[in-house]
């Protein structure tokens, strides 16, 4: 993709005018491309097209809407293959998992397009006789969406579906760490006449082509994913305009294993919502809160499951692909180092395997004991393949262990104790609850973090009415 035109404005494709990222393999650390950035003023004629477009798509009937959504998801299924290996080469994903990601990603063109027959008004009684009020959805207008690099297609269809279904339109900049899937898929759609000119637009780059789409007086709303500290800057930049937000921002979900689990079901669930993409999923369970009585056969139980699991090329059929990038390598093998320094006992994993390339951010899947509340491990989102274990003696014990966070993603219980299931319902302060489950969103879920994981939220009917605004019409007919 090196040189290739990746700004697309109202229908054409431009050269980025300023210089170029490279997007790194974390198999080999070799450089697969090089992505130029947009200038000041491709980022503003892409707003400026967005808002243009915006008039007539709002006014077009929702079920052509729909159609576009659906011919979106065919183009994408019909390079299933191609997308998915982009996908493994960007982000080190396992092939057969980047698979699933493209069949995810149409599977949400899909559900997002029967909305539209769903976004609802409603009818008020009025004070006044002969009087009636109505309030009805609209767009809000134009939608900049801002992506991170763990699901590089997934994250932008997750924005990009509901916007457009609910009448917007987008300027989309992917992340400079993984872009090239989402351009590729744009480069479909384009190729493809899936949506008429300038209805989705693309500006490659980095935080500051970011900021820059943050900070334009015609973009009415940011929707973005990444960290909580980006988040904040955002937030401070659409103060500017009082543009509206959508941050789905970090976690550092707490998993509580209760005394009477079924602790072959909990083992599993956490070994896939430690280990999976290589630990790199807002979700991940980051702090395993472990009852005292069943510490040890759980801690068991889970090392067997990570030694079980495959770590290599992810053009093989393995478990886990390699960390990211080197920066990413460097923060989570650093947490493993760190924890052990202050106290906790690694049980397996750990980074460096020497049979697999010496250039990749390899690191195995980690079960680390000892962890308590004062270590770094506890403290932050570490996004790397890591089980920290904390044991617990009661119930007070594990939720206030599970709550001693400024995140508010989501959280995981297992227990058989109804009573106590509905308690900790009541008491985990998360947005996003799993009870004797893995992680994993349903599309008509709602996937939304609390306090510092964010606001907005994702997926169902909350995921998609939040690309609209309330309209109140009052009708007098005397
Ligand atoms: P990041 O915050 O570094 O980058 C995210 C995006 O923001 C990138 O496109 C980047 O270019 C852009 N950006 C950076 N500075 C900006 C600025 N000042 N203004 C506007 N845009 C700016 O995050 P990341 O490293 O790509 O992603 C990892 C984070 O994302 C983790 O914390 C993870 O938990 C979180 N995440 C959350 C969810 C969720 O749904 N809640 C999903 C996936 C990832």
């Amino acid at each position: 993709m090196t040189g290739d035109k990746t700004i697309w404005i109202n229908g054409v494709w431009e050269l980025g005018s300023e210089p170029g990222l490279p997007v790194i393999n974390p198999v080999t650390e070799e450089e697969i491309s090089i992505v130029l950035s947009a200038g000041h003023d491709q980022i503003t004629r892409a707003i400026e097209a967005a808002a243009s477009a915006q008039p007539a798509w709002a006014s077009l009937e929702p079920w052509r809407r729909a159609e576009a959504l659906r011919a979106i998801g065919a183009c994408l299924l019909q390079h299933q293959q191609e997308l998915a290996n982009l996908i493994s080469l960007e982000v080190g994903k396992p092939l057969r998992k980047a698979r699933e990601d493209v069949e995810g990603a149409a599977s949400y063109l899909e559900y997002m397009a029967q909305w539209d027959r769903r976004i609802e008004g409603e009818i008020l009684p009025a004070d006044n006789r002969d009087e009636t009020i109505l309030l009805t959805r609209v767009p809000i207008g134009v939608v900049a969406a801002i992506t991170a690099w763990n699901y590089p297609l997934d994250l932008f269809i997750r924005k990009a579906a509901p916007a457009l279904i609910a009448g917007n339109t987008m300027v989309v900049k992917p992340t400079e760490v993984t872009p090239l899937a989402c351009i590729r898929a744009i480069q479909l759609i384009a190729a493809n006449d899936c949506l008429p000119a300038g209805v989705l637009n693309l500006v490659t780059g980095g935080g500051a082509v970011g900021a820059a789409l943050c900070s334009h007086s015609l973009v009415n709303m940011i929707t973005m994913t990444g960290h909580r500290d980006t988040g904040k800057r955002i937030m401070a930049a659409a103060a500017a305009n009082l543009s509206r937000v959508s941050l789905e921002l970090g976690g550092s979900a707490p998993a509580i294993i209760w005394k009477d689990a079924d602790l072959d079901l909990a083992a599993d669930a956490i070994a896939f919502a430690s280990f999976e993409n290589t630990g790199q999923v807002c979700t991940s369970s980051e702090r395993i809160l472990v009852h005292q009585d069943v510490h040890d056969d759980f801690v068991e139980r889970l090392v067997e499951r990570a030694n079980g699991m495959r770590v290599g090329n992810p053009c093989d059929d393995v478990d886990l692909g390699p960390l990211v990038n080197r920066t990413h390598f460097r923060k989570v093998t650093h947490a493993i180092d760190l924890a052990q320094t202050e106290g906790g006992a690694l049980r397996c994993g750990g980074h460096g395997i020497p049979s697999l390339p010496g250039n990749g951010y390899w690191v195995r899947p980690t079960v680390i004991t000892g962890v308590t509340q004062d270590m770094s491990l506890f403290k932050e989102e570490t996004f790397g393949p890591i089980a920290p274990i904390i044991r617990i003696a009661s119930y007070e014990e594990a939720i206030s262990l599970a709550n001693a966070t400024r995140y508010g993603l989501s959280a995981f219980l297992f227990s058989n104790d109804y009573r106590l299931i509905m308690r900790a319902q009541n008491d985990l302060r998360f947005g996003e609850i799993y009870i004797n489950r893995s992680m994993g969103e349903a599309l008509q879920g709602f996937h939304n973090g609390h306090l510092e994981s964010g606001m907005g939220g994702e997926d169902g009917k909350h995921g998609v009415l939040k690309y609209t605004q309330i309209r109140a019409v009052y009708h007098r007919y005397t």
